[in-house]
């Protein structure tokens, strides 16, 4: 398949309601040329350098989206260029957010990445800890625009599993959304199991390998 094929059939596959961020991590610029090309306007990307050093190169109505771990000494890099930052899973990191984001004089749209995951190793707030928690940032934190929820599910076959972790993702987001005045967005579903984040409720998807092949 061409970059141009997978995402016709990614776009095909999903509903115009939902947001698709074309996850180009690893990807050379001429690949996302050419989803660009075909109309794609939002990507993803996973690391501050290399988002830095693409951004410049691609043009300008390009929307970024910040969906990997973010180190606070990288933040700098990645605020003149994300128009919203997937991957919030600390509250130290969200202070610090808010206060380069002070300094830019700037508020930035964040996601609140949430636990969901039977794997230690995949990020975010533990989903207790993000309903007792993520209420008192909306008033501490200025600069930073809480917008809603991002999580990744396990990556195994059982596919309910999957299902049951995405629904505990929303049903923290309905929660939570009462608690803020711009509360609309549920970043969930990668590749292999978008279509049940759509059906869970999602709002964006972020989608590497369906669209620009193995990386
Ligand atoms: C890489 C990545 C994706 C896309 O994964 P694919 O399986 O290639 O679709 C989505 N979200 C995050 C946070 C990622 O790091």
């Amino acid at each position: 398949m061409t970059i141009q094929e997978g995402l016709k059939h990614v776009l095909d596959t999903m509903p115009s309601t939902v947001k698709l961020v074309a996850v180009s991590k690893f990807q050379p610029v001429s690949a996302i040329l050419q989803a660009y090309a075909a109309g794609q306007r939002a990507f993803g990307e996973s690391r501050p350098q290399e988002l830095a050093a693409k951004a410049p190169e691609l043009p300008d109505d390009i929307e970024w989206h910040f969906i990997g771990p973010l180190q606070s000494n990288k933040i700098k890099m990645v605020l003149p260029y994300a128009t919203l930052i997937h991957s919030v899973d600390t509250e130290r990191l969200l202070a610090r957010i808010d206060r380069q984001a002070a300094l830019a004089d700037k508020i930035v749209d964040c996601l609140i990445q949430l636990h969901i995951a039977m794997e230690e190793t995949k990020q975010g707030f533990p989903v207790q800890e993000a309903l007792e928690q993520v209420p008192l940032f909306r008033d501490k934190y200025p600069n930073v625009r809480i917008r809603g929820l991002m999580g990744m599910a396990s990556f195994v076959d059982d596919m309910e599993q999957v299902r049951g972790e995405f629904r505990t993702l929303k049903s923290a987001f309905d929660k939570l959304q009462p608690r803020f005045p711009l509360f609309d967005t549920l970043s969930m579903g990668m590749s292999q199991d978008y279509n049940i984040a759509i059906e869970e409720g999602a709002t964006i998807v972020r989608i590497g390998s369906t669209i620009f092949g193995s990386r």
